[in-house]
């Protein structure tokens, strides 16, 4: 359900009509919009009873939002999200491309600042690497850890750009929380309900990769149950999904883009990386996501990808990274987008 303000509602109106509805024991969601705000409604104890809603004053309209996932659906926000990050410049989702690059994995402090520098150089406004890694065999480099995170907070000091890492259970939730700016939850986690509730109860934006063989429903509905705790900071990534195709490691699923658009306002990155596992069709991938309309690119570069402790096969260089960026910066104007280089922090934004 969702009650749709007058565009002159008072602030006043609008906490009263969310007092109503937590009152019967459901959860308001004020989400304000251009024009007016709309309170979404969620809970699991069956239907409100509209009628008395509609009597409040500043209310417009009660509409019953049909679809599974309500707070990431364009229903109930027809605005797109722009996530933005406070005292810089940077933002994902709007009119600018984000660009988030690094390795796959921190593998020490010198491999991490060897690549920063050069990612940082070329225009990233996010560095990524992983501190906790979900592997196939547990035999397999699981990360540094603790150790990964202070050494990406000390690249956020030194050149600015903002971190992205993942998170692969409570225990390392709360260290990304309190270390990245952006926390990834990764594709073998998509449906962890449990880790996607902690994480709607953080005040950091998720990044939520989409799961190996997830339809777009369950992707939403995934978000949704970050979105239901009541943090709306969601960015989708479309990273490639299982099919019989043996030419990739995955095959990526462009066409969630427009479809995801569509249904929801959320922004979505593209990884080219994951999704293809090839060197070689990164950049290929990553013009054809931009075109396509991806809110920006994750993308994993490694400036020694033989000696890669994960996912060296699919680590682009960096001056491949560097005159990946000058292309993307071409198609960008083309689909409306720009492509911003570097990031200000505390820049006065307007
Ligand atoms: C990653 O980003 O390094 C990663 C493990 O991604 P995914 O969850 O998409 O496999
Ligand atoms: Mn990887």
């Amino acid at each position: 359900m969702l009650v749709v303000m007058k565009a002159q509602a008072t602030p006043e109106q609008i906490r009263a009509v969310c007092e109503y509805i937590e009152h019967l024991g459901f959860r308001a969601h004020p989400l304000p919009g251009a024009q007016r705000t709309a309170i979404g409604i969620t809970g699991n104890k069956g239907e409100v009873d509209r009628g008395n809603l509609e009597e409040l004053s500043g209310v417009a309209e009660v509409i019953r939002v049909s679809k599974p996932y309500k707070l990431a659906s364009r229903d109930v926000k027809e605005e797109d999200t722009v996530v933005r990050f406070a005292g810089t410049d940077a933002a994902i989702g709007g009119r600018n491309l984000a660009i988030v690059a690094g390795p796959c994995s921190i593998e020490s402090r010198e491999q991490a600042f060897a690549i920063a520098e050069q990612v940082a150089a070329a225009g990233a406004q996010f560095f990524r690497g992983g501190a906790y890694k979900p592997r196939t065999s547990p035999y397999a480099f699981q990360g540094l850890g603790i150790e990964a995170l202070r050494i990406m907070a000390e690249i956020r000091d030194r050149f600015g750009m903002r971190i992205v890492t993942e998170a692969i259970d409570s225990e390392s939730l709360e260290l990304v929380a309190e270390w990245a700016d952006v926390i990834q939850i990764g594709a073998r986690n998509m449906q962890n309900f449990s880790l996607l509730k902690k994480a709607g109860r953080l005040r950091k934006p998720v990044l939520l990769k989409r799961g190996l063989s997830a339809t777009l429903e369950e992707f939403l509905m995934s978000a949704e149950y970050v979105m239901s705790e009541g943090n709306y900071e969601v960015i989708l990534c479309e990273r490639g999904v299982r099919t019989f195709a043996d030419h990739a490691r995955n095959t990526l699923d462009l066409s969630i883009i427009p479809a995801v658009q569509r249904l929801s306002h959320l922004p979505i990155l593209v990884d080219p990386s994951h999704g293809t596992g090839r060197r070689d069709s990164v950049l290929p991938m990553a013009r054809a996501a931009v075109a396509a309309g991806a809110d920006g690119i994750i993308v994993e570069v490694h400036h020694q990808p033989e000696k890669a402790l994960s996912d060296g096969p699919q680590s682009i260089h960096p001056a491949q990274f560097a005159s990946m960026l000058n292309e993307l910066e071409q198609i960008a104007p083309v689909v409306g987008r720009t492509l911003p280089r570097g990031i200000h922090v505390n820049a006065v934004v307007g």
